[in-house]
């Protein structure tokens, strides 16, 4: 068994936990909520309430606007990449540099994140080699050591530079008001330190009812992530630097973004996707995601997850082929450390387009056809597998625009049955 995995005693007990501390939390959001933001605001940091991706930006822009920010270090966060973060930034002229080396070969190359957890998991290391030759005037043919040492040298100055730092928060913690933050390589401590003003931006999901919870939701949270044990910097902060505290930065803001997310909390099935923790197992588990890659999918978030939450962050109608561009094989609710049961929350999706009307006319009536010719053995026996093809197959346009057509059996089952029992 994988290290991470080994070391608890009963994994599947300790997911069903977590499930059920989310669960506790998703159903009480509004109170964990206002709890989170009397204790952080306790000691100093100003909570914001952002209910669309524009207000948060706004948001952003005002407190670097009071700050006479010109350049901004961000770590890591799929929340900055939902609501375009750097884009706005950099039409208000503020240079916004990516910490994480990941997101930071992915914005020298100018693209978004592949992997929720590893932005840059598609390239190789001699494709970023000659990205680094490229852009920053270095040899190519670098290692992946002397690679990390050009990407620390050019980012540690910028910590200093710095007027703003954003990070993002993996957990929210209600009793005593703190963040959570997790990571591998230390630039979101350094983001979060290093500046005089500290944005924290995050979803309103990520709350925990306490911090006794960490200890549940950070190994697990490392093992279905990458395999660890336990992510190699884990970061609790609870304000702004306080009076007796010799760093920090001056000033947090933390914002606490909905941009969509009540739209799955009004839904007592969909609101279970708010249980997850991002650790990106699915995607790893995923049969199309391992086959077409983050990038297809088109959206900030991809892979099963970004299928079953994306129509509800966006719009139904615009993104519902997310929930059909799937088997339903369930590996993905299999391998979901915190079990959510992805691929019925993908039925729910397809379910609930269906009932908005958001289904072609031709669809419909197709599969009107195709129930009324199942119920019924004579019509299915009418005729021969060609004029099946042919009719069902310019009856089903949608279907057949991306797949082959659909190729019925030459001979129907009952005279296939009957030649069997002749045998
Ligand atoms: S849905 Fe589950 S497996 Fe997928 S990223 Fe979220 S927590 Fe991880």
């Amino acid at each position: 068994m994988p290290q991470g995995k080994a070391q608890f005693d009963r994994l599947m007990a300790a997911r069903e936990h977590a499930k059920n501390v989310k669960w506790q939390a998703i159903e009480k959001l509004d109170a964990m909520l206002d709890q989170f933001e009397n204790n952080i605001s306790a000691r100093g940091a100003k909570v914001i309430w952002a209910e669309t991706a524009e207000d948060a930006l706004q948001e952003i822009k005002k407190i670097c606007k009071a700050k006479n920010c010109k350049t901004l270090v961000k770590s890591k966060s799929m929340v900055t990449e939902e609501i375009h973060l750097n884009k706005f930034l950099a039409k208000h002229g503020i240079e916004s540099i990516e910490t994480d080396l990941g997101e930071y070969i992915q914005q020298l190359d100018g693209e978004p994140p592949y992997h929720i957890v590893t932005p840059a998991m598609h390239k190789s290391k001699e494709d970023v080699a000659k990205l680094f030759a490229e852009k920053l005037n270095v040899p190519d043919g670098l290692s992946p050591q002397q690679l990390t040492l050009v990407a620390r040298e050019k980012l540690r100055k910028k910590y200093v530079e710095a007027e703003v730092g954003i990070t993002g928060a993996n957990f929210l913690i209600a009793d005593t008001g703190s963040i959570s933050v997790t990571e591998n390589e230390g630039n979101a401590r350094l983001s979060s330190a290093f500046p005089k003003t500290h944005i924290v931006i995050t979803g309103i999901e990520k709350i925990l009812p306490s911090i006794n919870d960490l200890s549940l939701f950070l190994p697990l949270l490392a093992t279905f992530g990458t395999g660890q044990r336990v992510t190699v910097y884990n970061t609790i902060i609870s304000g702004p630097k306080q009076k007796n505290e010799p760093d920090g930065p001056e000033e947090m803001y933390v914002i606490l973004l909905d941009n969509g997310r009540t739209n799955l909390l009004s839904n007592p099935k969909t609101r279970e996707a708010l249980y997850c923790i991002r650790c990106g197992a699915c995607l790893n588990a995923c049969p199309v995601y391992k086959n077409i890659g983050g990038h297809s999918y088109d959206t900030t978030y991809s892979g099963p997850i970004g299928s079953v939450i994306t129509p509800h962050l966006k719009n139904l109608k615009a993104f519902k082929h997310l929930s059909y561009a799937s088997s339903l094989c369930g590996n993905c609710t299999e391998v979901c450390p915190v079990r959510i049961n992805l691929h019925e929350l993908l039925l729910e999706n397809r379910y609930e387009s269906v009932v908005e009307g958001d289904s072609s006319v031709a669809e419909r009536v197709a599969w009107k056809l195709w129930k009324q010719a199942s119920l019924h053995r004579g019509m299915m026996n009418m005729s021969n597998g060609n004029l099946k093809n042919k009719v069902v197959n310019s009856l089903f346009k949608t279907w057949t625009k991306y797949r082959a057509d659909l190729n019925f059996s030459q001979k129907t089952f009952n005279e296939m049955w009957e030649e069997s029992r002749k045998r």
